[in-house]
């Protein structure tokens, strides 16, 4: 009886806020995008410039980056631009800033999106390859952050985090991956507390993906969902339209991650039950 008009509200939120957004937001408005290179944040820099932002995007390799800036020109974009590396080195998370304020003196949007690579299967003991992941996916992001601030605050802007389901709940096979992605909910919940303690005008997104069928999610994980992944043009829209609204967090596909989210803390080992039994493990090799 309680949940029936409970649900109505949350679905009612979520399309009020929907209705809210308008693409002309983002034009003019000067947006970093890492990882953009392909999945997810390719099609993020192809919204932006659409909706007729400055994009500046990055990612290690320079000929698909050369590519994507080339798209986003055709497909209207203020302005494209791309800086190319590895996010292991924090001197160059601090450098895409530093670009972005010699390009444009300022910015509006700050979306952190890269991954470093990992595997999918049992945890295999290796503590150097957490290490190296938590430099890439989770101490670049806070650098780029630091750097950041000063402009965001200034311009009253936005920083987006893509996260993901395995960075609020327990999934097997992927250890490395969700302690990074844990670190940033608790990094990232804890800053927007300070920001809002501070009354600074910076909003931070947490978004916390479900699957979704990028290429690198079809290769590593399609063996083992039984159901394929949400399209990765939507995702990479509701991403900006929620940085936009200057929502707390997005759960995107919305089912199938906000459902489980809300039983997690009254049944966590249903929940466990229910996680195990919605993968194909037997399709994963024990070592
Ligand atoms: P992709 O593998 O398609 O994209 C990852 C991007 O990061 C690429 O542009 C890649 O380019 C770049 N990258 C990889 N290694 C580095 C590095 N060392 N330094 C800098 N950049 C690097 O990922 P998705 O689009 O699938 O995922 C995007 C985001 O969405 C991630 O944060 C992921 O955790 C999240 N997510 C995705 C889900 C999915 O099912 N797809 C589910 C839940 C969350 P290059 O190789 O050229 O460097």
């Amino acid at each position: 009886k309680i949940l029936v008009p409970f649900v109505g509200l949350v679905l009612a939120f979520c399309f009020y806020s929907k209705e809210d957004f308008n693409p002309e937001m983002l034009k003019g408005k000067r947006v970093i995008v890492t990882g953009a290179s392909t999945g997810i944040g390719e099609q993020m820099a192809y919204h932006l410039a659409r909706m007729g932002a400055h994009v500046l995007i990055t990612a290690r390799t320079e000929a698909k980056l050369q590519k994507v800036v080339t798209r986003c020109l055709e497909l209207g974009a203020a302005s494209a631009h791309f800086m190319n590396g590895s996010m292991e080195d924090m001197a160059l998370a601090e450098d895409v800033v530093k670009e972005a304020k010699h390009l444009w003196g300022g910015l509006d949007m700050l979306i952190l999106n890269h991954i470093g690579y990992t595997y999918f299967n049992y945890f295999d003991g290796d503590v150097e390859h957490i290490r190296k992941l938590l430099e890439i996916n989770f101490l670049s992001y806070v650098a780029m952050t630091v750097s950041a601030l000063p402009m965001l605050k200034e311009s009253g802007g936005s920083i987006l985090v893509v996260s993901s389901k395995a960075g609020k709940i327990g999934i097997p096979f992927v250890a490395p991956y969700s302690a990074t992605k844990f670190a940033l909910d608790g990094f990232f919940s804890s800053l927007r507390q300070e920001l809002i303690i501070k009354n600074i005008s910076v909003s931070i997104t947490l978004c916390i993906l479900g699957h979704i069928a990028t290429e690198t999610a079809e290769k590593t994980v399609s063996h083992v969902m039984q159901k394929p992944g949400a399209p990765k043009e939507e995702c990479a829209l509701e991403i900006i339209r929620s940085g936009a609204l200057r929502k707390r967090e997005l759960y995107y596909p919305y089912t199938a991650v906000r459902i489980p989210l809300l039983i997690r803390d009254w049944a966590p080992e249903f929940l466990d039950s229910l996680t195990r039994n919605s993968l194909n493990v037997e399709n994963v090799k024990k070592s």
